[in-house]
């Protein structure tokens, strides 16, 4: 048999480039909440609300009382690598934003119904705008030439982002999707971690047609109190706090700043007398962005195996910060995992230090019960 001539190659069109590289960052709607999570986050909130429909994907609306978008740069919002946060790429090295690619809003707006209100707090109104693939669009999201023009409104200081119908062009992603009520709760897992790890932001989240908050947070709680809120009180009145500062660890005379660009790390872990049957992943940031990091999960993990009966876990939180030009960010579409330098030895350190902690509370409770 003669082997077929190869077909042609052809340039994608626009709006296949678009939706394929969509479907790589959001996966689920949990991965579009935590763009726009971050986004609000980016963009200086201390206050997130959250409302939810069907797991996200027949509504998922994030309201911020962040610094705004400027009218003007509403037609660039959804278009992709359009950006505020990024000009040149050496300035990856020290990216403290968590958006660097200008391509989450995009993506979202090329496999949803997106909307946005918005208000500056130099401008006398806010508007309300909508997007079809990546450009303005009319509020029936059907022209993206007539009637696009964003409309003035009456409004607060922030942004409001509506997502709706989440992957409706995407039939094959929808189907295999989960229960609304596991994505739902892949949500929540989200907005819990980010919840825990931001001090200074409150978080608020809502199923709609439902009153109560699911999750609710003030801004500036203790960590303790956060933890309490986002993983319940027998955990929380069960915490070791987690501090290293890599100034003042040594090693040969030399700081872990210096060798290894370890500035500081901080956290909570339970200690070995909480006794929790049902396993948590561990919640790492690392230079505040949310990490799976399996190395340091490995590794923490069988510190604790020394520590708990078998069938039992910790609940971990631990939050590392990094000389940032030892950190690549950009290593993966979802930004779930970083990579930096000294990894092995950062680790080791970080482990470390947790079997002193956990040692010590050890100590102390043996000597207790003796005398
Ligand atoms: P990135 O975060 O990588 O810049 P996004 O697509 O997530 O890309 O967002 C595009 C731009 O839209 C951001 O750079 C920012 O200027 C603006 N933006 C998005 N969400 C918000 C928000 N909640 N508040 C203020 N500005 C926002
Ligand atoms: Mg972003």
């Amino acid at each position: 048999l003669a082997t077929p001539p190869p077909a042609s190659i052809r340039k994608l069109d626009d709006s296949v480039i678009n939706k394929i590289a969509a479907g790589e960052i959001i996966i689920q709607p949990a991965n579009a909440l935590k763009e726009m999570l971050e986004n609000s986050i980016d963009a200086r909130a201390s206050s997130i609300e959250i409302l939810v429909k069907d797991g996200g994907m027949k509504l998922l609306q994030i309201t911020d009382n962040g610094h705004g978008i400027n009218r003007e740069d509403l037609p660039l919002l959804c278009e992709r690598f359009a950006t505020s946060k990024l000009a040149k790429f050496e300035d990856l090295e020290s990216i403290m934003t968590y958006g660097f690619r200008g391509e989450a809003l995009a993506s979202i707006s090329h496999i949803s119904r997106l909307s946005v209100v918005t208000k500056t707090a130099d401008s006398q109104l806010a508007y309300k705008a909508h997007y079809y693939n990546g450009q303005l669009a009319s509020p029936n999201f059907k022209s993206t030439t007539a009637n696009v023009e964003p409309k003035p409104i009456a409004g607060k200081d922030g942004t409001q982002i509506i997502v709706e119908d989440l992957f409706y062009n995407i039939p094959s992603r929808l189907k295999a999707l989960r229960s609304k009520s596991e994505e739902f709760s892949k949500i929540l897992d989200v907005i819990g971690r980010y919840a825990v790890h931001s001090e200074g932001v409150g978080f608020n989240c809502k199923k709609f047609g439902e009153s109560y908050q699911i999750l609710s947070t003030r801004p500036n709680l203790p960590l303790k109190e956060r933890i309490r809120v986002v993983f319940g009180t027998s955990i929380a009145n069960d915490l070791l706090d987690i501090a290293l500062d890599g100034d003042e660890t040594k090693e040969e005379g030399e700081s872990a700043k210096e060798k290894y660009g370890l500035i500081k790390v901080k956290g909570a872990i339970t200690s070995s007398s909480y006794d929790n049957k049902k396993k948590i992943q561990p919640v790492f940031f690392i230079n505040n962005r949310l990490v799976a990091c399996d190395p340091l999960k490995r590794a923490i993990t069988s510190v604790f195996q020394y520590f708990l009966p078998k069938g039992s876990h910790p609940f971990i939180y631990l939050s590392l910060e990094i000389d940032p030009q030892n950190v690549d960010v950009n290593i993966h579409p979802t930004k779930r995992e970083v990579r930096f330098l000294h990894e092995d030895e950062i680790i080791e350190l970080v482990v470390d230090k947790v079997h002193l902690v956990l040692s010590n509370v050890d100590k102390s409770r043996k000597f207790k019960t003796q005398t």
